[in-house]
């Protein structure tokens, strides 16, 4: 059932530190322990972690870039950044998915050279990171997010980044409005937190706001996974 009210975040905290961690790692993962809708899930984020990837290499690789990756999750983008000489700071607000994240890219390096920079993974929200950064991604956190509290979220964000952020959401469209509204009716043990869908045009006037202007844009879409990425540099 879904948590309403009260500290939000503390509810999407503990989500993610207990029945959110296992579901999301499983999907999240490479196992077969998943169901046809968690596996559309799981290769509709592999599908939005390739396009960051493939941006950040048409862009000049990240050998050597400063990246903060927030809500990092089990690393899907942290480690791969890592691998690939990104300085990485990852941070989630759940223990458990940050832990995890830290395990995924202890295995990736075990057989393999360690980046020379070994990324720092830490449990906080985002709004308690601190310090400057060259990138900063945040991927499929802002669902988590209530619109009151989005303008916040991408103000501290833009507040982080040197030079470009790469940040992804749900879109409000009528159709996902529609759809979101359908998955509601069925309750189910995924319904543990709300997911909020955001206009994208409230997303753009905060980042213009602060001085951003989004020079990529992508949307991924299957069956149950709908997110829209962009990429904002400082003007
Ligand atoms: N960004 C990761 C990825 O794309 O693989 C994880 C996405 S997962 C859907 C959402 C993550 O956001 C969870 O790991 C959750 O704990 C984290 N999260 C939610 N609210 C957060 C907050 N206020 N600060 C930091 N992390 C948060």
């Amino acid at each position: 059932m879904a948590q309403t009210g009260g500290d939000e975040s503390e509810a999407v905290k503990n989500y993610f530190n207990t029945v959110g961690f296992e579901r999301w790692r499983k999907i999240y993962g490479e196992t077969d322990e998943v169901n046809r809708v968690q596996l559309d899930i799981r290769n509709g984020h592999a599908k939005t972690v390739e396009k960051v990837l493939g941006w950040l290499y048409e862009e000049g690789g990240v050998e050597g870039v400063s990246v903060c990756d927030a809500g990092c999750g089990t690393g899907s983008l942290a480690v791969p950044l890592a691998t690939r000489g990104a300085t990485v700071s990852a941070s989630d607000i759940s223990a458990a998915m940050v832990g995890e994240a830290q395990k995924r890219y202890e295995e990736q390096i075990r057989w393999k050279v360690a980046p020379s920079v070994p990324p720092k993974f830490e449990a906080m929200g985002l709004e308690s990171i601190t310090g400057k950064y060259h990138t900063v991604t945040c991927l499929d956190v802002m669902i988590h997010y209530p619109q009151d509290r989005v303008n916040a979220m991408i103000d501290h964000l833009t507040s982080l980044c040197d030079n470009r952020l790469i940040i992804s959401f749900a879109p409000y469209t009528i159709g996902y409005a529609v759809l979101k509204r359908i998955g509601e009716l069925f309750p189910g043990p995924s319904k543990a937190t709300r997911a909020y869908l955001h206009a994208e045009s409230d997303v753009e006037a905060a980042l213009a706001r602060n001085g951003f202007k989004i020079v990529k844009r992508e949307m991924t879409a299957t069956s149950f996974y709908f997110s829209r990425l962009l990429e904002a540099v400082r003007e």
